[in-house]
Order: structure tokens, then sequence, then C-alpha cells
């Protein structure tokens, strides 16, 4: 069927290193149909830098660069993973605007934000003796999410489990969702009743399984949308799982999986 991976990173992300044309070279080693490039746009930057406005100029060189060598054997698009737009939904509406070429916008939250202690991403957190902060910073993290659905100029809703990736993957903890169920419903309610998709991110072929019931409870809250990447910012990571991804989605009851051009979703049969 057809394969597409909705969520990647070249060396215009400041954690990656290699050219979008090497990327979908390995798209097509991959055998996938289709790659979007996602590079980052975080508003607050890891060490805790506002950048309110975006230089396109580079990712459009480096997009035309893939597609005059790849674009007549896969199918390229152009998007953007925009993270921390609760800085400024403002800024974030302006630096969208400034690329209407876009096909495709995540909207991401990495970062406790710049009221705390400066900002601060997940990742530079040490969990490991301290279930308390893990809470502390997940209360911080469900109400940008929430803030974000309500704000809206965005395509899909990236990796809702990314602190996890950070809490309970790498340092141990235990740490669940759980106590946060009524404000994912609330989100996923607004997300389906505005037309969002929400990521599955296969986080470049890690343990997928917990992400049944999070797409059960997406789809039982109205949620028809769904895109699939692999987050991969090496070229060996491309479109890794992303059939795996697709089996999960076909068994928590979706038939179609979603891509986009020029900010459009359209469903793909699983
Ligand atoms: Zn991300
Ligand atoms: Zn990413």
């Amino acid at each position: 069927m057809y394969s597409a991976d909705f969520h990647t990173h070249s060396l215009c992300s400041p954690d990656g290193s290699f050219p979008m044309e090497r990327m979908a070279l390995a798209a097509m080693e991959a055998g996938l149909q289709e790659i979007c490039f996602t590079d980052h746009w975080d508003l607050l930057d890891y060490r805790g830098n506002f950048c309110f406005t975006y230089d396109w100029n580079p990712v459009r060189a480096q997009f035309a660069e893939a597609v005059a060598r790849c674009g007549e054997k896969i199918r390229i698009r152009f998007g953007i993973e925009l993270g921390e737009a609760p800085e400024s939904f403002e800024s974030a509406d302006r630096g969208l605007q400034a690329a209407p070429e876009l096909d495709f916008v995540i909207c991401s939250i990495h970062n406790m934000g710049s009221a705390y202690h400066g900002g601060k991403d997940f990742y530079f957190s040490d969990y490991k003796k301290n279930l308390e902060l893990c809470f502390e910073h997940l209360d911080l993290y469900f109400p940008k999410l929430l803030s974000c659905a309500a704000w809206g100029n965005f395509d899909a809703l990236g990796h809702l489990t990314y602190p996890l990736r950070y809490m309970r993957d790498r340092d141990g903890q235990k740490v669940t969702f759980d106590r946060y169920a009524a404000q994912i419903d609330e989100l996923f309610r607004t997300l389906a009743g505005r037309g969002k998709a929400l990521e599955l991110n296969v986080n470049r072929g890690g343990d997928i399984s917990e992400q049944l019931a999070i797409f059960r409870h997406y789809k039982a809250c109205g949620g028809e949308f769904v895109t699939v990447g692999s987050d991969a910012h090496k070229p060996e990571h491309v479109g890794k799982s992303i059939r795996e991804g697709y089996e999960l989605l076909r068994e928590a009851g979706f038939r179609y999986v979603t891509r986009y051009e020029k900010r459009k979703p359209e469903q793909i049969k699983l």
C-alpha cells in the first residue's frame, strides 16, 4: 500500500545534519512513495532563547535541491514542526503566513515554557529519582496542548507522549498520563471537532504498543485524521516502522491515514 513518512528532519533542524536530498534518497530506498520534511521551528529553543521569526530561505533551498534530484521518483512535501507556539501564537501565525507553499504543519510541545525557569526542554531534566518532577512538568504540558488546540493554526498535533520518552523510557519512572484523562479527553474532542489530525509518531522504530489505547481514545472522541511519521533525523530511520504504525491504526479502528498537500488533508485507505 501507499507509504508516506510525514515527520522527518534534515540539516535545517538544529539536531539534524543530513541534506534533504540524502533523506529523500533514503525514503526511496525504504520503499516509501512520499516524504514530508518537518524541520524544527521552536519559538522557544532548547537553550531557552525566543525565536519569534523564521528564515524559510535555507529550507527552501534544501527543498529545491531534493525535488530536483528525487522529485520525479518520490513525492516530496514541504512541512514544519512548529514547537512552543503558546509562547506567541501571533508570531507563529505570521511565520506560517510567510510560507504559503507549506504542505503540512505539526504542532509540538517540547519545553516547559519560558515561565518555567526561563524555559527547558523535557530532554534536559533528570527524572531518575524524582517522580514528583514528572508530574510538575506534565501539569504544565497538558494546558499548553489545550491552548494549541484552541488556537488551531496547524494540521497535526505531534507526538503526544514526548515527555514520556525521557521520564519513563530514558529515566525509568513508572509515570502514566492517567491523572490527565479529563484533559486528554477535552484535547481530543477539540482536535476532532476542528478537523485536526493526531500524529502517530513511531519514534524511529521504538515501541508503539501503548499508542493503541491513545488512538482508540482519539477515535472514540470523533477523531478522523491521523498522520504517521518516523521523526527520523538520520537516513537509516526514514520510513522506519511506518507500516507498523498503519497496522496499529487499523487495529484502533481507523480505515484511513492522512496525507497533506497545501495544508489540505487527503485520506489514504489503510
Ligand atoms: Zn518533536
Ligand atoms: Zn521531530
